[in-house]
């Protein structure tokens, strides 16, 4: 069994400001510490489950926030970005039997979680796919779904687990915290880390009922938060201004979508 991990930062319990999130800040070192504690405590969890392979993408910010040292050996990393429009699901084809992301968290427009943002924090105010709200959660199980693997379990924000049961109504998930205003209501690391590798185990045994269709032809769209970002959106090919602040680019497939998205955010 081979298995993609793609972790992020936001979604990881204890983790509140933006401080704790930057590499090389000195709030972030225990938020790095429990990042890799949970992406460890996945594998163990696949491990357990019979995996024989994991390649794990880093996938906040700089992408070179897990200690690689501490993993697991059954496991490689991908760091830093590829420049290619997967972007945090980087490495992933239709070799995989399931994947599984780590500190996720709300999306940019919703209210779960204090960092709650899609892509760019500082650009998008939010983005849709088919008039609905999407988060990174949701573009990264399409692009999962684009190559046929499975998304069976999701750690992160409550908010964001609730929601993703309407893209993959039978996925595994482990809120490690809420959000409420600027705060977080966290879990213990450890207990984390415990819920999260019996779910990951749990999951990998369940794979085929967490399957789901690409959409066909999604339409995206971007609302900015800065008009002038809009404007320079607009200028790639067959994108379109809905308004001063939101563009809309109808795509013919997953792949198109995620190309678009990769030029216009
Ligand atoms: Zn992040």
């Amino acid at each position: 069994m081979k298995i993609f991990i793609s972790v992020d930062i936001e979604g990881v319990t204890g983790v509140t400001s933006w401080n704790e999130t930057e590499l090389g800040h000195h709030e972030y070192a225990w938020a790095r510490e429990q990042m890799t504690k949970e992406t460890i405590a996945a594998c163990q969890g696949a491990l357990e489950a019979g995996a024989k392979e994991i390649i794990i993408k880093d996938a906040h910010d700089y992408a070179r926030n897990l200690d690689i040292s501490k993993l697991p050996k059954e496991a490689s990393v991908i760091r830093g970005w590829t420049s290619s429009p997967e972007s945090m699901m980087a490495g992933i084809d239709a070799s995989f039997d399931a994947a599984i992301f780590i500190g996720y968290h709300s999306a940019a427009g919703e209210n779960g979680n204090p960092l709650a943002h899609t892509m760019d924090s500082k650009k998008c105010t939010w983005l849709k796919i088919n008039d609905e709200i999407a988060s990174e959660f949701t573009i990264n199980t399409m692009i999962a779904a684009y190559h046929g693997v499975p998304v069976v379990f999701l750690s992160g924000d409550e908010m964001l687990c609730e929601n993703s049961k309407k893209l993959v109504p039978n996925i595994e998930t482990v809120a490690v915290k809420s959000g409420v205003g600027g705060a977080t209501f966290n879990i213990h690391p450890e207990r984390a880390c415990e819920l999260i590798r019996k779910g990951v185990k749990k999951a990998l045994q369940n794979i085929d009922q967490c399957k789901i269709e690409a959409p066909k032809n999604p339409k995206l769209e971007i609302r900015f938060s800065q008009h002038e970002d809009a404007h320079k959106a607009k200028h790639y090919p067959g994108a379109k201004l809905v308004d001063a602040h939101t563009v809309e680019y109808q795509a013919k497939d997953v792949l198109d979508m995620i190309t678009a998205r990769m030029f216009i955010l």
